[in-house]
């Protein structure tokens, strides 16, 4: 059935959580009525922070999306913000629903909380998320934090979605090296050490210092700020409203530096790069691939024919 998308994005730009859950539907869906709904509200984009959260499991990420949240609301942003798994885009309902530890913000419709699985998406989660960023952004929310659920390298992906790259680190989970390691600090425009409560928070945020000392920062360059944090400490004193106000320091620094189009350039690039393999890919399934296969297996014809063979017939082909 398809959803007439004038009046459900006029519904959720007016605040209707479940016609905007309908519209994101449709990208998780990959459904065919996608391309026209983007189509649609591209002109309504544009105007939101994009800011990823990232860092091993149990560091605090959804704790601090939850303050994060609490801090955004009381300076009277309207807030979205949504769960992402790069790792794995095709886990089906296992992301779906609210998380339980989100409820802190479940009467305030000014915020907006949704976890995202790309169930059979064309493309998977590199092409599905930031339609669905599109979505949140055409619906007038100010801030859409983005957070990366799942282990390995989800940290790094993260960064491909936003425009502002916070990588929450804490003691025992996840330290400077493994960071280092992970390639993450390169990627990371502000570090939380999270359970600052804890004894050994102090050396976290001494090597993390050290490393980010040996990086290289010309005059001018953003140099990534280190932020102590008790996620589960309340607002007053606990690092959350040092957190708001270094990411709004970063999102002043983004549009003064032209680094924000930069950005934005980037991940369209990426995201065209990631649609062109995928709809190459899709394509190639329908193609007559195991006739020339077959070919290619018997020696009658060599494979570079064979590709080339596919990508004149098909790259053009609707
Ligand atoms: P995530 O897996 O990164 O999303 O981590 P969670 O937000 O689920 O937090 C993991 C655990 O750490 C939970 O039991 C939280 O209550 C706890 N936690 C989060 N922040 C803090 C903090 O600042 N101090 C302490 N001591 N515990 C925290």
């Amino acid at each position: 059935m398809g959803v007439d998308t004038t009046a459900t994005l006029d519904r959720a730009r007016a605040g209707d959580a479940r016609a905007l859950g309908r519209l994101l539907s449709l990208v998780e869906d990959g459904s065919p009525q996608l391309r026209s709904v983007i189509k649609d509200l591209l002109p309504l984009t544009g105007q939101a922070r994009v800011i990823g959260l990232t860092g091993a499991p149990g560091v605090g990420k959804s704790t601090t999306v939850s303050a994060l949240v609490g801090a955004f609301r009381a300076a009277g942003r309207r807030v979205a913000v949504l769960a992402v798994d790069p790792t794995s885009p095709f886990t089906g309902g296992a992301l779906l629903g609210d998380r339980v530890r989100m409820q802190d913000h479940a009467t305030d419709d000014q915020v907006f909380i949704r976890s995202m699985a790309t169930r059979g998406h064309l493309g998977g989660l590199a092409a599905a998320a930031p339609q669905a960023i599109r979505v949140l952004d055409a619906a007038g929310f100010e801030v859409i934090l983005v957070e990366t659920v799942g282990v390995g390298q989800a940290e790094v992906a993260v960064a491909a979605l936003a425009d502002s790259v916070v990588v929450l680190l804490a003691p025992g989970l996840g330290d400077a090296i493994q960071a280092a390691k992970a390639g993450i600090l390169e990627v990371a425009d502000l570090f939380v050490v999270n359970k600052a409560d804890k004894p050994d928070s102090h050396q976290v945020v001494r090597d993390l210092r050290t490393m980010i000392a040996l990086g290289h920062h010309e005059p001018g360059d953003w140099k990534p700020p280190v932020i102590s944090a008790v996620a589960t400490g309340g607002l007053r004193d606990a690092g959350i409203v040092e957190l708001e106000h270094a990411l709004d320091a970063h999102w002043t620094w983004l549009r003064s530096s032209g680094e924000l189009e930069r950005r934005r350039r980037e991940r369209a690039r990426e995201e065209i790069t990631a649609l062109v393999f995928a709809t190459l890919r899709h394509r190639l399934a329908a193609s007559n691939v195991d006739v020339l296969a077959s070919r290619v297996a018997d020696g009658t014809l060599n494979p570079f024919d064979a590709a080339e063979e596919l990508i004149a017939e098909h790259v053009r082909s609707r």
